[in-house]
């Protein structure tokens, strides 16, 4: 039978075998409304993705402007309510312009596609999203990455290579799967000694972190530190999308160059309309940001007296680095068991051997799940001693 196959399916089978036998294989849990599950694996950080304004905002920008946006933005999808929360983005991002994106993903590569070409160095920090990289190898621009947070190592790569063409240093703002914070003000110095430009993508940060949850760069690091600013309406603001922020050239020329952005139908206007809902509550109930604040210091607090592996972050991303694919596993399937779940990070998202929980913290978590998830974690650390 096998051998009769035809090469695709014989393609398909070999490469399904390979990941099984690697103990990788991934399943996607369908969940239903009224999941039983306590969600501390998502990225909903201040729980506005659940609030009924949000989903009320959604609602009435499809009656005003339908439920798709019928066309890409420079054909006849550009919308009034995408122009409003362009310009809300910018604000909040303390930039001249901002550009809305369909996802995360597409403004990584839409951004790297348009900046760079196939002579341009790209310096990514080892940790970066796989969006980063893969928009590094869609404009066929080389990428060198330099040792995580490691000033020095970047230092040397951009050293290596004069300055003679533009050159562009990428990084997260937070790591998404560390929840460690890049040195912006270190990254900035650095870039402006070699003459690079500097792209931070602060997915994770935005709406966490910063004064008025403007991210890590945001407010404090102007265009002329941070040129190129990446954020994601998916995450702590609750909706979907993205946007790349900057100088009115940047944005122009995306607006012209960025393929990703040229060839695709504008976000739904209900998105655009319940990401704007977002903002007006991220700016009027900073009570949330506290709240997640507070749920962080007490997780760790805790965590730390079970002696358990945390990392070095302050971010809602609480990583418990437990090293092997197995050991992994059965530590998600037992907090599963008890009625919470948490990513289960493998390889190749993260390094092999540095295989982890992928905890995370939202200001929507009551002290009830809290205790749950800690009591969990105990008894997983107690199983393991006996
Ligand atoms: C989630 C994420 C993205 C992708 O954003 P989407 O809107 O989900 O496509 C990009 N960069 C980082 C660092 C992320 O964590």
């Amino acid at each position: 039978m096998s051998e009769r196959a035809d090469p695709w399916s014989r393609r398909l089978a070999r490469r399904a075998e390979a990941r099984r036998g690697e103990g990788l294989w991934r399943r996607r849990p369908t969940l239903a409304p009224g999941d039983p599950l306590i969600d501390f694996a998502g990225n909903d950080y201040l729980g506005l993705a659940r609030d009924p304004r949000l989903a009320e905002a959604q609602a009435e920008g499809a009656r005003r402007f339908g439920a798709g946006a019928r066309a890409s933005h420079l054909v006849s999808g550009h919308l009034a309510v995408h122009e409003a929360l362009e310009q809300r983005l910018a604000e909040l991002t303390g930039r001249p312009r901002a550009l809305l994106f369909s996802t995360g993903y597409m403004a990584n590569l839409g951004t790297l596609q348009a900046l760079c070409d196939r002579h341009t160095p790209v310096f990514q920090d080892r940790l970066n999203h796989a969006s980063l990289l893969d928009g590094a190898r869609l404009a066929g621009a080389p990428s060198r990455r330099f040792h995580h947070r490691d000033l020095v190592d970047l230092e040397r790569l951009l050293g290596r290579a004069p300055a003679k063409a533009p050159r562009l240093v990428v990084s997260d703002g937070v790591f998404s799967m560390d929840g460690d914070s890049a040195d912006i003000a270190g990254l900035a110095a650095t870039c402006r000694r070699h003459q690079a430009w500097l792209m931070v993508d602060d997915a994770h940060g935005l709406g966490v972190l910063g004064e008025h949850g403007d991210g890590c760069v945001g407010r404090t690091h102007g265009v002329d530190e941070v040129p190129v600013l990446v954020g994601t309406l998916g995450k702590a603001l609750g909706s979907a999308g993205a946007f790349v922020a900057g100088s009115e050239a940047l944005v122009e020329h995306l607006i012209q160059f960025a393929r990703p952005y040229v060839y695709t139908t504008a976000q739904p206007p209900g998105v655009a309309a319940a990401t704007l809902a977002a903002l007006d509550i991220l700016a009027s109930e900073p009570e949330h940001r506290q709240r997640l604040r507070e749920r962080i210091r007490v997780f760790r607090r805790e965590a730390a007296t079970l002696g358990l592996p945390l990392g070095a972050s302050t971010t809602p991303i609480q990583p418990v680095v437990l090293g092997d694919n197995e050991r992994v596993m059965r530590w998600a399937a037992r907090l599963h068991d008890r009625g919470l779940r948490v990513g289960a990070i493998r390889a190749p998202t993260v390094p092999r051997g540095e295989a982890r929980l992928r905890i995370t913290l939202s200001a929507a978590h009551g002290d009830d799940a809290l205790d749950a998830l800690l009591e969990a974690l105990a008894s997983c650390a107690r199983e393991e001693a006996t």
